[in-house]
């Protein structure tokens, strides 16, 4: 077992040279030296914002350390870094052509996949990121309704479009906002007063299948919320768009309501449609084929070849019954080895989510300080994984990959006992 360190210790860590020199060079041409959500800035300093490469289960950054990779892309990988057939598939296309003067056939293909694969899609229409699909969604439920309003849920993220943008967004007017209400996820009753309010003028509801809003626990759909929300959708003509960018290949390939019985209008997916390759779809019902053909959908990209290739491959590994069980059996056994390792060192810990989506928090820890000390203290042991944000596991995480990882979550825990222990680390009970 690794020595446990003293305390303290991981204020100290810093980034790799390799990485330093990098970050030094990107700061002098980079915003910020990076943006967006994959800035390591507001990780624990040791985090690597570099990588060189991936394979499998496994990511690899400029030192040349190697981590078992439990964001997987944080979500797109989910057949493993490099996967041979998918990788194939991709050459193959790039060799016969990926951006042409139109589609391929293969668009074709893929659309008549994913048609016969999610429940409620009788039509597809491609992009090339979650926030483009999800805005469209928005774009083609106004079209469709001749109507503004959308209400969302508080704290869920559909993406960079200015419409979900939160309040003070820098280069966002609040104009851009206009017209979208918020509601509680799984807060049936809120949902029901906003759409009492506003119902005349209600274009669509827009939802994640479940809450995974980051700094919290993952949290399931209440049946009794999804239920109101598809019928309040058809009682005042308004569309029920399921925003499956994230839960897409890791929940119910068919769509993740399909077990409560509920399917939306339309679908925004994409992440892990193409194991890393860019490519989204927004999915639809036949009465919004006509709005679907008339807004403004297009993008220079958005038709390239080789990632639908990918996506044409994974979605046939990905959508079959038995590498699902796969997955969720593997993140079963994350989850509850997390669970018996925080509790065998007396920490409160909370694990959620589906099993190939988990996320950990530990009881009282308001700040995120004892999540992001046991965080980096896995990334030394090498195990990649993000103190506030969800993780993602995928099909290359075998039963040895996840007992390796636990080996270092376990040495983890007795670290931040240690640093509790000490009193260089403190859980503040939340106030209220
Ligand atoms: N919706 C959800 C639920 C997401 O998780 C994300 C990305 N994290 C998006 C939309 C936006 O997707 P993208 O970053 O590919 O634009």
């Amino acid at each position: 077992m690794t020595p446990v360190p003293d305390a303290g210790w991981y204020r100290d860590l810093r980034p790799s040279p390799a990485d330093e020199r990098l970050r030094e060079r990107a700061a002098l041409v980079v915003p910020g030296g990076m943006h967006g959500h994959k800035s390591a800035s507001r990780l624990p300093r040791g985090y690597p914002q570099f990588f060189s490469g991936g394979e499998g289960p496994h990511v690899v950054d400029v030192a040349g350390r190697r981590y078992v990779d439990l964001m997987c892309s944080w979500g797109p990988v989910v057949l493993g870094h490099a996967h041979r057939e998918v990788d194939v598939a991709v050459t193959a296309q790039l060799a016969a052509g990926d951006c042409l003067d139109g589609p391929s056939p293969v668009m074709v293909e893929l659309a008549e996949l994913l048609v016969d694969t999610v429940t409620h899609a009788q039509w597809a229409m491609f992009a090339k990121n979650g926030s483009d699909v999800m805005t469209l969604a928005v774009q083609v439920a106004r079209a469709a309704t001749g109507r503004r309003v959308v209400v969302v849920a508080e704290g869920s993220y559909h993406g960079n479009g200015a419409w979900c943008s939160a309040p003070g967004t820098p280069g966002v007017l609040p104009e851009e906002r206009a017209h979208v209400v918020r509601i509680a996820y799984n807060d049936a009753e809120s949902l029901s007063a906003a759409v009492e309010v506003h119902g005349d003028d209600l274009a669509a509801v827009v939802l994640t299948p479940i809450r995974h809003d980051v700094r919290r626990n993952l949290e399931p759909a209440d049946p009794v919320f999804v239920r109101r929300a598809r019928e309040l959708c058809d009682a005042r003509g308004a569309v029920l768009v399921l925003d499956e960018v994230r839960t897409g290949l890791r929940a119910d390939p068919r769509g993740s309501w399909e077990a409560l019985g509920v399917r939306p209008d339309l679908s925004g997916w994409s992440k892990a449609i193409g194991n890393g390759h860019p490519i989204a779809t927004l999915l639809g019902v036949e009465a919004l084929t006509g709005a679907a053909s008339a807004v403004h959908a297009t993008g220079s990209f958005w038709l390239s070849s080789a990632p639908m290739a990918a996506a044409l491959v994974t979605i046939r590994i990905a959508r079959e019954p038995d590498v699902r069980a796969a997955v969720d059996a593997v993140g079963a056994r994350l989850q509850s080895g997390l669970r018996e390792q925080a509790h065998g060192y007396g920490l409160d810990v909370v694990v959620s989510g589906p099993p190939a989506m988990p996320f950990l928090t530990f009881d009282r820890d308001t700040d995120f300080e004892v999540a992001r000390h046991w965080a980096a203290a896995c990334l030394q042991r090498g195990v990649y994984l993000h103190p506030t944000h969800n993780w993602f596991l995928g099909l290359a995480h075998t039963a040895e990959v996840v007992d390796a990882a636990l080996t270092a979550t376990e040495q983890a825990f007795a670290v931040v006992r240690r640093a509790l222990d000490v009193g260089d680390l403190q859980l503040i009970a939340a106030a209220g």
